[in-house]
């Protein structure tokens, strides 16, 4: 259900697979296309309140947790780095 089983729309990596800089390089981050194409995913399987967040046992789905969220980008960070 992870809402990062997409390649990337910049440098057409796959579901899966960490970005590469124009360099070859491995980037540290996820290019910006990606990260709201996994936004708009997480949106439309969940809600546009949800969230993911982090618990003991690794994680879960807060479908009110956006509302409340003080830092909504940790949504992105997580739901991209659930599936590498
Ligand atoms: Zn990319």
């Amino acid at each position: 259900m992870q809402s990062s089983r997409s390649s990337c729309p910049d440098c057409d990596k796959r579901a899966g697979v960490m970005c590469i800089r124009p360099s070859g390089h491995r980037a540290s981050d996820f290019h910006r296309a990606r990260k709201v194409e996994a936004d708009r995913q997480f949106t439309a399987q969940h809600g546009a309140t949800a969230s993911i967040e982090r618990t003991a046992a690794g994680w879960r789905i807060d479908l009110d947790g956006y509302r409340r969220a003080s830092k909504p980008d940790d949504r992105l960070q997580l739901s991209l780095s659930l599936s590498l």
